[in-house]
């Protein structure tokens, strides 16, 4: 049985939570741990690198020195080895150089920015290293630099990892024969480039790491442990009433990640789709609490599995009298969108217009709306959320439009999408309205 389990940021906020999560790895007998940095540790090193380049550096050195105390007073707690100490100290130096860098150079790139991410998933490793040889004793941990395997594109804040070269590079550094009575600690998140830069894979990015290394090792099974237990029916603050789903089929979820829910990096099923390999999420707080397998068959396919809600959403919706009765016109819109990588979500059509979603942050880019309105009318209106119900033959089920809109009859719904896909029907409101509209069909909805 080979488990690669991942520890996510409050699994490792201190001491404590690090020795606890360590008993997870023993108790699940994981071969691979991926971790993230330390609760709290990304965001400070984001303000690090922000506040080098453009605030004080009195202000960036008092960060520097908040990071590097919530780091050493985990490692005089567990006691680390000279050997693990001398490499955390390293990695504040390095940190503090590359600080002083780009406050020096006025300067900071995404390809900085990564780099300086890339801190907290390092020291928090490190010190993971010992926790686990605490609990397990016979020195067992060891640590792994993930940067040997994870390649990836040189996207920097969003870089693609390589696959097939990663699958060939575990093939040679996380063998069998190498994994064999060890248990290799390493980190979530960063990649390498072919030049040897620093990458980062997103926000959230940890998820996708472990399931990126359970796909090389062609693990049995991956664990992504956490502070809740499982996957819920929706975020349990818009509803008491949002209850534990003990096992969800891959499709619905990764609809749910994709569409809101928080608990799983959108990208992390891919791997474990790829593989078959079962995905546990569970909390490293309560391991014995049942938590959620997402795999590829499950017990039961009910129309309605659960609800997500993604804030923060814009409608842009583009018109021309060119469209009508000519083709090439939808054509030319997603070159535009494609060549400012901009994902889009959701979309509908009529004769001459077409209404898309993108995330509120798209808006700045100007740009992209520049070379839009060069070709037609945009009209934008943002604050918006997006609610999906997710679950199985949705695009199939007569009635359910009635259902849904039944329980919402005094929402503004502004656009709808259903058909493209039998798990997901989703629709935009209001952002005020999101988190009503939720509660309200997942209570008439899901609680029986
Ligand atoms: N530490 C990174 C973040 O906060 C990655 C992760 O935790 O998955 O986004
Ligand atoms: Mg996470």
């Amino acid at each position: 049985m080979k488990v690669v389990s991942k520890f996510g940021g409050t699994s490792m906020a201190d001491a404590g939570c690090m020795l606890r999560s360590s008993e997870v790895v023993i108790q699940q007998k994981s071969c691979v741990v991926v971790v993230s940095a330390t609760s709290g540790t990304t965001n400070d090193l984001i303000q690090l690198a922000k506040t080098s380049h453009t605030g004080s550096w009195t202000e960036a050195v008092a960060i520097i020195e908040k990071i590097i105390f919530r780091h050493q007073k985990i490692a005089a707690e567990l006691v680390l080895t000279p050997e693990l100490n001398k490499n955390l100290e390293q990695l504040f130096s390095e940190m503090k150089s590359l600080a002083q860098g780009i406050n020096l150079l006025e300067d900071c790139s995404l390809k900085a920015m990564d780099k300086m991410m890339s801190f907290g998933e390092r020291m928090s490793s490190v010190l993971f290293v010992q926790a686990l040889n605490h609990i397990c004793k016979n020195e067992k941990a060891i640590f792994f630099d993930v940067r040997t395997v994870l390649k990836t594109d040189d996207q920097f804040s969003k870089a693609k990892p390589l696959t097939s070269e990663i699958i060939e590079l575990c093939k040679i550094h996380l063998s069998d024969e190498k994994l064999k009575n060890k248990i290799y600690v390493t980190q979530g998140f960063i990649g390498l480039t072919k030049d040897n830069a620093t990458t980062t894979l997103g926000r959230g990015g940890s998820d996708y790491t472990a399931a990126i290394l359970a796909e090389g090792i062609n693990a049995d099974s991956l664990e992504i442990w956490t502070d809740v237990a499982g996957i819920a029916t929706t975020d349990p603050r818009i509803t008491n009433k949002a209850k534990p789903i003990s096992e969800i089929s891959f499709s619905e979820a990764s609809e749910l990640a994709t569409f809101g829910a928080k608990i799983l990096h959108p990208a992390t099923l891919l791997p474990a789709m790829r593989k078959n390999i079962p995905v546990f999420v569970g909390s490293s707080f309560d391991s014995k609490a049942t938590g959620t397998w997402v795999k590829k068959e499950v017990k039961d396919y009910p129309l309605f599995r659960a609800i997500a809600i993604r804030k923060k959403q814009a409608l842009v919706t583009l018109s021309t009298l060119e469209m009508l009765q000519t083709h090439g016109f939808l054509f030319k819109l997603f070159e535009i969108f494609n060549k400012h990588k901009v994902s889009i979500d959701a979309i509908t059509t009529s004769e001459i217009s077409v209404s898309v979603t993108v995330e509120n942050d798209v808006l700045d880019q100007k740009e992209l709306f520049s070379e839009l309105s060069n070709f037609c009318e945009v009209t934008i209106e943002k604050d918006l959320s997006m609610v999906s119900l997710i679950g199985n033959n949705i695009n199939h089920t007569p009635g359910l439009a009635q259902k849904i809109f039944g329980c919402i009859a005094d929402i503004n719904v502004r656009m709808i999408c259903l058909g493209a896909s039998r798990h997901n029907f989703c629709f935009i409101v209001n952002e005020n309205d999101g988190n009503a509209v939720v509660q309200k069909l997942h209570d008439q909805l899901l609680v029986q």
